[in-house]
């Protein structure tokens, strides 16, 4: 029975990279019929942020990822936070004492420091000394009635060579001589990242860690106390980096990438959009084809596709994407994510008459088929909203050329006859001035649309003058004429 994790810590909002780890656990434990646990890691109390856990669970759920065990739906294994499960911990930490495999230190942070300052001095890579290795029971004492309190370190056994088979990277092997004995138990008694991690992968059943690259040196550490608690191993996955359009590192300050899940839902992407792309980060189909619902992820998914090379974060193939579902989503849906944004930029009023939903309705439909994501409608729609249209050197050259108040006379005086502002009624207006002026195809259709857009190209004619309505337009054409 396979059963795999995502395991944050719960530090902030949902990332890009555990949203594409959390995904690709999910792919996996689904399309293996196995079960998708979130466990919190929240040991590091300092990191800690109180929403953490539900922003996590928030993104994952909008996303259209869901779980089997977790803090919110419980399970056979919980707790699922790590700071509820302290009582757990304490008999494996005994364990790893009463056999020698675990020792108190008692060096302070000042010590260790100077430890540290002193081999970085002398050119060598920082390392735990030992120090507190070999510790009589008197010495043990005489620190403790000086009042310190120690921490618990690993014992690293003496060159071992730790090798494990990665289902992603393959052969991997680490020797122990380049790891120091770790702190696996702080001094307030709360276990550190790499302990605890252990603990609950055993004790939750996990058979397959997925994780990011950044964990990698974690791995030999982890194994080794597996061994040294005679407990089974995990397998492990672990995923290469993501970097940003400039192929470097991406950081949290990037700014050319939208890097958390609520920015997304914020700006009206679709997660369906999101989840398919995120999916593309590492992961590669068979064939050529792109796009992919969520039952053809699971489908198509497995760790064999996954590459060890850094995934590259493109946000133009995201809107690309985005853009791909936009257009083949229902229309109601997408005015429905893109009107509040009309709304917060004060351009529609909070309640709308039925008049003014219609009317929004046909503008976001206008504009469906090019949003990248739905708050991308404000600045698309910007024309309809403004006094005076805006026309760029083009625009002007356009309007400059002999034919232009002669098409704009004449379709003034057409607007102003007429008994309705229908599309069907436009586009008889339209009609009529080609028949009274000659004029037809790019000096007709373009010398109106620049008149009452500024804009040489745009979505349906006919439409965007019926949505401008009938005042607008004739006010826009009284000023040029
Ligand atoms: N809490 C760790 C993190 O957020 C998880 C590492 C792991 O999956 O083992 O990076």
């Amino acid at each position: 029975n396979i059963r795999v994790r995502y395991a944050p810590s719960p530090t902030g909002h949902l990332h890009i990279g555990g949203a594409r780890t959390a995904l690709f656990d999910y792919l996996y434990a689904r399309k293996h019929e196995g079960q998708f646990i979130i466990r919190f890691e929240d040991t590091d109390q300092s990191r800690h942020v109180e929403s953490g856990v539900d922003s996590q669970l928030e993104g994952l759920r909008w996303l259209g990822i869901d779980w089997d065990e977790s803090v919110d739906i419980g399970g056979p294994y919980g707790p699922y936070r790590q700071t509820e499960r302290l009582d757990l911990y304490q008999p494996f930490v005994e364990q790893l004492l009463r056999e020698g495999n675990a020792y108190p230190c008692f060096c302070t942070e000042a010590e260790l420091e100077a430890e540290r300052a002193e081999q970085e001095a002398a050119g060598h890579m920082p390392m735990y000394s030992g120090k507190c290795r070999h510790l009589t029971a008197e010495q043990a004492e005489a620190y403790r009635a000086e009042g310190r309190k120690p921490s618990i370190r690993f014992r690293v056994p003496a060159n071992k060579v730790i090798a494990f088979e990665d289902r992603i990277r393959e052969h991997v092997e680490f020797e122990s001589a380049g790891i120091g004995d770790f702190i696996i138990v702080r001094p307030d008694g709360i276990p550190t990242y790499n302990f605890a991690v252990i603990l609950d992968d055993h004790l939750m059943k996990i058979t397959l860690v997925i994780r990011g690259e950044e964990h990698l040196t974690n791995t030999p550490r982890q194994i080794m106390m597996y061994e040294a608690l005679g407990l089974p191993t995990p397998e492990f996955a672990h995923l290469s980096l993501i970097l940003n359009q400039d192929r470097k590192k991406m950081s949290k300050r990037d700014e050319s990438i939208i890097q958390f899940i609520e920015q997304y839902k914020a700006l009206g992407y679709l997660p369906e959009a999101v989840m398919n792309f995120i999916a593309l980060l590492g992961w590669s189909p068979k064939g050529e084809e792109e796009i992919f619902s969520k039952d053809e992820l699971i489908a198509q998914f497995d760790l064999d596709r996954v590459s060890k090379s850094p995934a590259v974060f493109d946000m133009d193939k995201l809107n690309w994407m985005n853009n791909l579902y936009i257009k083949k989503a229902d229309p109601e849906r997408i005015v429905t994510l893109a009107l509040p944004h009309l709304q917060q930029a004060g351009r529609l009023p909070a309640t709308l008459s039925d008049e003014q939903a219609e009317w929004v309705r046909a503008l976001v439909g206008l504009y469906q088929d090019q949003l990248r994501y739905a708050a991308e409608i404000v600045p698309v729609s910007e024309l309809f909203f403004r006094e005076d249209v805006q026309l760029d050197d083009e625009a002007k050259a356009m309007l400059a050329e002999e034919h232009a108040p002669i098409v704009l006379g004449s379709f003034q005086k057409q607007v102003e006859g007429a008994s309705d502002f229908s599309v069907d009624t436009i586009k008889a207006l339209v009609k009529a001035v080609q028949t009274e002026t000659g004029y037809k195809g790019k000096p007709l259709f373009m010398t109106i649309r620049v008149a009452l857009t500024g804009q040489m190209h745009g979505p349906d004619l006919n439409m965007t003058i019926r949505l401008l309505g009938r005042d607008t337009v004739l006010a826009r054409l009284k000023k040029l004429l």
